[in-house]
């Protein structure tokens, strides 16, 4: 075994107290952590009920353990899991226990790394763990169960091997002085990288979707007090419990994340607490808002309906720069008004309070973002997905550019196998897998 194979142990159940908890060690010599521990030999694969030892010999705590030989465990070394009692110090005694017998503590996604570099899983799939995870809506979850399954490796390895079968033609004409671009011609050269270019356009299609279901649609709500701003959220988070109200002021994190729509999660941010203070916290807290105000996507700015732009919210605006605006006219109802939307779709009239429009609102959020809700299965995905096949398709485009000069079509061509190599994690720096790796929970 590889270098990392030294034993590792965490509590791979969430902390607090519950039915049952799970210490979880893998490494190359845990074999003899069995016997300590258990005072047994274990079969491979088998439940066996048994207590867990500590040093002198009295007992922790009794549960199962379950061994599972290499490679055949999620991190394809020898695994062994304790499952006990869920509470925070009986699992501490049994981590503690591990730790005597010369294992030490995980490093966050330490397993999952060691799953990747056993082979057990590829880079994209790992990930697929972490977002399974961390999914915060059922959509989320499935997609990353799919992306877990395999499904968006397999879609990026179906093009990485159509550009595999281009290079070994290109690098053949290379190789042979006396074929040359005829031969290339001959062969559908270019036709073939038409080809790999409609089927990576269409994975990063997919990709900005998983990503965005991933990471969400961050918007800046701009609006007076009492135009509805808090009637709105709770009207596109379904539930009154999914927005606390605030006295002006007391929210020092403006950023929040309840309400999603199809499952794309929205993050709001609220410019309500943008105000003048002398209050130091508050005064890092509107620093905040206002960092989190470059990253949006699209602002809101919600007006009552009977009354226009204040001066304020004006001023609001041109500091949005480039980021669209959608304006909507709230209170509709009391009017006598129908829901509607402008032609151009950037104005649009509802009611938070009866929920008229809002349906308006929400599709024309989602279509903002670039959401197409086609009904075909998501994956998945991340920003670094996305950055990486855009990569590999800029790659393709310059490779179309290169006319007869066939060295430089070669070099485009691997230039974009390499991208796409990265998001398997076939190719990846260190670094890049020390970023990835420490976002995941201890003990996964
Ligand atoms: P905020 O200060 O912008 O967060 O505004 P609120 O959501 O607290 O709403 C201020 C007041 O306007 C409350 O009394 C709401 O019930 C009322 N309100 C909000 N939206 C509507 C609406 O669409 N129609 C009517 N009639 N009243 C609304």
């Amino acid at each position: 075994m590889a270098a990392h194979s030294d034993p590792i142990v965490a509590i791979a159940t969430a902390p607090g107290r519950g039915g049952i908890g799970v210490v979880r060690l893998s490494g190359g010599a845990i074999e003899r952590f069995i016997q300590p521990l258990t005072g047994k030999t274990l079969s491979a694969r088998r439940a066996t009920f048994t207590r867990f030892f500590d040093a002198v010999g009295d007992t922790l705590d009794e549960g199962i353990a379950l061994y599972f030989p290499a490679p055949h465990s999620y991190t394809g070394e020898s695994v062994l899991e304790l499952q006990g009692h869920g509470g925070t110090q009986v699992l501490q005694g049994v981590l503690e226990r591990c730790l005597e017998l010369g294992a030490r503590l995980a490093e966050p996604g330490e397993f999952s790394r060691r799953a990747f570099l056993n082979g057990k899983l590829d880079l994209v799939q790992a990930e697929a763990v972490a977002d399974l995870i961390d999914a915060g809506s059922r959509e989320a979850a499935r997609s990353a169960m799919r992306s877990l399954d395999g499904e968006f490796s397999r879609r990026i390895n179906s093009v990485k091997e159509a550009l595999i079968q281009l290079r070994m033609l290109v690098e053949a004409t290379l190789d042979f002085p006396e074929e040359d671009v005829d031969f290339l011609l001959r062969a559908d050269a270019w036709g073939k990288l038409a080809n790999i270019t409609e089927k990576l356009d269409a994975v990063l299609a997919q990709a900005r979707q998983g990503a965005l279901l991933r990471e969400g649609l961050n918007i800046v709500l701009i609006g007076q007090p009492n135009v509805g701003k808090s009637s709105l959220l709770n009207c596109l988070a379904g539930y009154e419990a999914a927005i606390v109200t605030e006295i002006a002021g007391t929210t020092r994190d403006t950023v929040r994340e309840a309400i999603q729509i199809q499952g794309v999660p929205l993050h709001i941010i609220d410019t309500a607490g943008l105000r003048e203070t002398e209050d130091l916290v508050e005064m890092k807290g509107i620093e905040r808002t206002w960092a989190a105000l470059e990253k949006a996507d699209v602002a809101v700015l919600l007006i009552d309906a009977q009354h226009g732009v204040g001066t304020q919210e004006a001023a609001m605006l041109e500091r949005m720069g480039e980021i669209p605006v959608l304006t909507v006219h709230n209170k509709i109802d009391l009017g006598n008004d129908t829901p509607r939307a402008s032609a151009d779709g950037l104005e649009l009239w509802l009611s938070a309070k009866t929920g008229m429009g809002i349906d308006l609102l929400e599709s024309r959020l989602l279509q903002l973002a670039g959401w197409q809700a086609t009904g075909e299965t998501t994956i998945i995905a991340r920003a670094r997905h996305v950055a990486a096949l855009r990569r590999a398709s800029k790659h393709l485009e310059m490779a179309k550019e290169t006319g007869t000069q066939l060295e430089l079509l070669a070099e485009e061509l691997r230039l974009a196998q390499e991208a796409l190599s990265e998001i398997t994690g076939e190719f990846s720096a260190d670094d890049l897998l020390g970023v990835i790796f420490s976002q995941f929970c201890i003990g996964k």
